[in-house]
């Protein structure tokens, strides 16, 4: 397959009807006179050249009157399937809008829906059944990956187990990394391992597309994925695996035993983790405090949870607190209470954090008690940061750090408004969900989400760049620096702790080159420091703007 970013000669392309048929390649009525005459398209489009300016005007106009999202990204899988690079144009050029339709929440109907919305094969499947075959089916695939996202469809966002429905989770995930940092499409390979599901619903629905099966575990299901890896890292060279969507007893369990040995990550850890320290650190720019004298608050002890408490006490200790004396700063609290040593149900990725306490059960009295100077919600129980929550924790602090991060909307601790009337406009706010902005006291806040898409799509490309061996704390660390430091003054005056999302090229193209000099510098590069880091990142980026092919 070729590549719509280089210069080809017409004698490499193909040509006429199998060209137009080529979405890596076609560029529908925008093929001009020449390309028309010296690709035998002539009469096979109507005679008008538009330019791919036009063409995006003429989707977004017909997006625009579609109502339904769902409706609309099926749309924009069907622009995806024709027309590659002006699918990708659509999306870079109108990023706040297009991400809610290619991800979530849009995503997640479409999963719930995947059998009866599906069009056509995106990515690859591997089954049980392929068990012993899993390099042959990976051959299948047409190009060379360079990076691929998998999921066994368990937890698919906040709505359980979707079997192989969840592959809409992957596809999606890999075109923000096109759109946002410019890792080329033809480097991106979605795969969905089906190992059956135990969604009842599913099982008994005739459009389900996966295996009519409960879900295979233990050890059946380890060797599968061990396969998966092997078989992947012998076929692709180098490929960096994101895994995604994955429930806590596996995520964390393959984190572990993959993060040392291969080029991985697992976003739902280790990437919120990056984008929430980044707005701690934004916050922090604002009240003038040291990120160790913190003292934060989770509502959830999970994998987004544990894995920003992770990085955050990382980040504490390479300001010089000892490890126990950083985690003392992060308090839990689950569907149980407060997280503290007496309690015998502790899970594995809990225990760091189990603090020398009595016990407390509810959200409140825990930031009465604790007097926190952060709130941090992931635990998709809507509506958790009460008025007495969020007056508590202005009474306690000046500027009250409150990031309620529970995905979809529906599960938010609390919106956006409620967290500025609450706190009478001194809360230091983001969220996991888009939030229109807010009047309050005669002035205006710009919430922003700490959207874990300011941060994988940057360190994934500074991973393919560099050619990383492993992808590690440091690098997430890193990110979440650069991506504080590119938050604006008037960005914090108007309450925002992120940049402006169209920016995202701009702020993956930093994080990526902070990553990969990561790895040049930490021994991790699989080639020697370019003298200009970033040129070589930016010179890589995909361009989704058409090519002249003669
Ligand atoms: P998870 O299932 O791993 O963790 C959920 C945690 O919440 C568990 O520890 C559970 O014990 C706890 N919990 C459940 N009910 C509770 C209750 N009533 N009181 C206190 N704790 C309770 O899920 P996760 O991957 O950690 O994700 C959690 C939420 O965070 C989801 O809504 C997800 O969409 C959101 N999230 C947002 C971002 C982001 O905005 N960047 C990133 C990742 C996750």
């Amino acid at each position: 397959m070729l590549d719509q970013t280089k210069n080809l000669a017409p004698r490499d392309l193909p040509k006429g009807f199998a060209l137009l048929h080529d979405p890596a390649l076609n560029k529908g009525t925008a093929f001009t006179e020449k390309e028309r005459d010296a690709l035998e398209l002539r009469g096979l489009l109507p005679p008008h050249v538009h330019s791919q300016d036009e063409q995006v005007t003429r989707v977004l106009n017909n997006l625009r009157r579609i109502s339904d999202p769902l409706d609309k990204f099926v749309a924009l899988n069907a622009l995806h399937d024709r027309n590659e690079a002006l699918f990708f144009r659509v999306l870079c050029d109108n990023i706040d809008e297009m991400q809610p339709l290619v991800y979530t929440p849009t995503v997640g109907l479409a999963c719930q829906k995947y059998g009866l919305v599906f069009q056509g094969p995106r990515g690859i499947f591997i089954g049980t059944n392929d068990r012993g075959h899993v390099a042959e089916v990976l051959c299948n695939w047409p190009y060379q990956a360079g990076i691929i996202v998998v999921t066994d469809g368990e937890r698919i966002l906040g709505l359980g187990d979707l079997g192989a429905n969840g592959m809409g989770i992957p596809v999606g995930k890999l075109s923000l990394y096109v759109a946002c940092a410019g890792v080329s499409p033809q480097l991106c390979l979605p795969v969905t391992i089906d190992v059956g599901t135990n969604n009842e619903t599913l099982l008994k629905d005739p459009f389900y597309v996966g295996l009519r099966q409960r879900r295979v575990t233990g050890a059946a299901y380890d060797e599968l994925i061990d396969e998966f890896i092997t078989a992947a890292r012998a076929v692709f060279p180098g490929v960096v695996i994101q895994f995604e969507d994955f429930a806590n007893h596996n995520a964390f369990r393959l984190l572990h035993k993959y993060r040392d040995r291969i080029c991985t990550f697992n976003d739902d850890i280790q990437g919120t983790a990056s984008v929430v320290l980044a707005g701690l650190f934004s916050a922090l720019r604002v009240t003038g405090g040291k990120l160790g004298d913190q003292k934060i608050l989770f509502l959830g002890a999970g994998e987004a949870a544990t894995g920003i408490a992770d990085l955050v006490a990382a980040a504490m200790v390479a300001q010089g607190l000892t490890e126990s004396a950083a985690h003392q700063r992060c308090w839990l609290v689950d569907s149980k209470g407060l997280v503290i040593k007496s309690r015998t149900d502790l899970a594995e990725h809990k225990v760091p954090y189990a603090q020398d306490h009595a016990p407390i059960g509810d959200f409140l009295s825990a930031v009465k008690t604790l007097q926190p100077t952060a709130i941090i919600g992931v635990a998709a129980v809507s509506g958790t940061f009460t008025k007495e929550v969020l007056e508590e924790m202005a009474r306690i602090n000046q500027r009250p750090i409150v990031f309620a991060l529970s995905n979809p909307t529906s599960q938010a601790e609390c919106n956006a408004e409620q967290a500025y009337r609450w706190t009478n406009g001194r809360a230091l706010f983001a969220c996991g969900s888009p939030f229109d902005p807010v009047q309050f006291n005669g002035k205006t806040f710009v919430p922003r989400q700490g959207n874990n898409s300011y941060i994988f799509p940057g360190v994934g490309l500074g991973a393919i760049v560099s050619r990383a061996r492993h992808i590690t704390d440091d690098m997430f660390m890193t990110a979440a620096h650069t991506l504080a430091h590119l938050v604006t003054e008037s960005d914090l005056e108007q309450g925002s702790l992120y940049p402006a999302l169209p920016r995202i090229r701009e702020v993956s193209a930093h994080i990526a080159t902070a990553v990969a000099d990561t790895a040049y510098k930490s021994g991790l590069a699989g080639k020697s420091r370019p003298q200009d880091v970033m040129a070589d990142v930016q010179s890589q980026m995909y361009d989704p703007r058409y090519k002249s092919y003669v």
